[in-house]
Order: C-alpha cells, then structure tokens, then sequence
C-alpha cells in the first residue's frame, strides 16, 4: 500500500531499514518508475518526494508551468513506493533561505554555467530532504549526471552517512532520454529531439574506434544539432571521475566507464540533455 503524506512528521517512528529515497519533482515517467523499483530493491522501506523545488528556477524558467499532476503521479507509484511525501512549500522553506552550501568549481560549468541558481537549489533542497525523511540510499538518474556527481561530492564532503546510488538513463524507444520536460515539446519538434542521443552516440562510437580529435568531433556534432533546429549549450567529452574537460581522447582510454560525453541544448523552449559513457 503507497501512502500519501504533506508532512515529514506523518512519517511512522520505526521504519524498516534501510529506507530509500528518490527524489523527484514530478511529472512522473517510466524513467522515474525504474528509479523506484531499484529503491525498492536496495532497501526495506521506500519513500518518492514529489516537489517542485522554487530555488532551482531561475524567475524566467519554468517553475509556474512545470508539469504538476500528483493523483496521476500517485497513481504511478501506487504498490511501488511505502509512502509519496508531497511537502508544502511553507515545509521545505518555512523562512526566507539563507544558508547555503558552497559547491565546487564543476557545479559552474556544464548546466551551471548557463543555469547558475541550480545547483545551489538542487544542494540545499536534497539535503533538506535529507534530514527529513533521514534515508540510508537515495537513488538518482544518471541522465542528470552532473547533478548525481555534485550529490556523491556533497554527502562525502559533509560527511553524510547516506549512500547516492546512480540508474542508467531510460529512454524511449527512439533513443530519446525521458524526461518530464517533454511535454513541452511540439510534434515537430518530438521528431527531432532523438537527434541528440544519436549524435552522442555516433560521437562515442567515433571515439571507441580511434579517433582523438575531440574538438572536431564534438564540433562537428554541435553542427549536426544545430541544422536540425537545436541551441547547443554545450556538447563536451569529460572525465567521468572529475568532470574535467578531455581535450585528447587517448586519455583514459583503458578504463571503462571514465569518459562520459555530456550534452545539452535548447528545442524551441525545451532545455534536452544527455550523456554516454565512452
Ligand atoms: P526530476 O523529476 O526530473 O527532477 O528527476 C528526478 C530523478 O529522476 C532525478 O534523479 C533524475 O536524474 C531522474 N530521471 C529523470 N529522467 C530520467 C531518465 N530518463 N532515466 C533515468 N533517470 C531519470
């Protein structure tokens, strides 16, 4: 049974541990849904916050017109999650916010650079939630890579005893990473928005066959979406481990999973991004 809760306090002294959290601002997807049931699968107890979190928009983004459907939602996860923790604003931010946490120089690059209040939202409302709901595992999607980064670099460096597990992207069956920011887009534009993982993936394969010229690679990639409607923000090859930019792609070509394309950019008013591991 799911139960829904509008208080922190609502939820039962002694829970069966470990209880895993997976945070989302609804609009719930498949994407989502596959979250959940690895949260069910790495602990006893499993709790879905459902918030639109204010502080992560900047006031000409989409914070008004985010998709908002919480019975839809509930219904999703009804038999997955033990409880849907649907706060109030007025819980997550019961003064003005003044505290902040300070995060590092890779929380300024990539979706930072373009987006500088979001990090500083996504840090102070997870670890908000964090010391509400008190979870063992959160789990978060590996789409938004960088932001799962900057969470494995917060709980350690604040010494939080909480373990960030990360979920392969799901996408649709045209290569299109999910997101509840699809449904802004248009039919003409839902034709073009694949383009984005099928650069990055015929990118990577470039990559894996030997080529090393990362800068005309990923030039040439911006070019493609560019011709197909979309506003490159960036389109970058990255140590996975430390976000540093990789300008020759012979660097840490032996060890998997080190090297991550990463990708972002505008259709019409719709922000895609996107990652592969090389
Ligand atoms: P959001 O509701 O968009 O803030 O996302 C909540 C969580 O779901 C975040 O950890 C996202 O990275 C994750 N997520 C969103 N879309 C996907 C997807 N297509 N595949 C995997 N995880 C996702």
């Amino acid at each position: 049974m799911t139960t829904l809760i509008h208080h922190a306090h609502e939820l039962p002294q002694s829970i069966p541990q470990p209880l895993v959290l997976v945070p989302t601002m609804g609009g719930l997807h498949a994407g989502h849904i596959a979250l959940v049931r690895r949260a069910r699968a790495l602990g006893k107890s499993v709790v879905v916050s459902i918030f639109v979190n204010p502080t992560q928009f900047a006031p000409d983004e989409d914070f008004e017109t985010y998709p908002r459907d919480l019975k839809n939602d509930c219904a999703q996860l009804e038999g997955l999650a033990d409880w849907v923790y649907a706060p109030p604003v007025a819980e997550i931010y019961p003064e003005t916010q003044s505290v902040w946490i300070e995060l590092p120089p890779a929380s300024r690059e990539l979706c930072g650079a373009s987006r500088p209040h979001f990090f500083r939202g996504v840090a102070v409302v997870v670890t908000k939630l964090f010391n509400l709901l008190r979870p063992q595992v959160a789990v978060f999607g590996q789409k938004d890579y960088q932001q799962a980064w900057l969470l494995r670099h917060l709980v350690r460096q604040l010494n939080m005893n909480i373990n960030i597990d990360i979920h392969p992207i799901v996408r649709e069956d045209d290569g299109l990473a999910m997101s509840s920011r699809n449904a802004y887009l248009s039919a003409a534009e839902r034709k073009h928005a694949p383009r984005l993982y099928e650069t990055l993936s015929h990118t990577a394969d470039a990559i894996r066959r030997g080529e090393s010229n990362v800068t005309a690679l990923c030039a040439q990639a911006k070019q493609k979406l560019s011709d197909c409607g979309m506003a490159v923000d960036y389109f970058t090859l990255r140590n996975a481990n430390t976000l540093a930019p990789i300008e020759n792609a012979d660097e840490n070509k032996t060890a998997p999973q080190t090297r991550i394309l990463l990708a972002a950019a505008q259709l019409g008013k719709t922000r895609l991004i996107d990652n592969v591991f090389v």
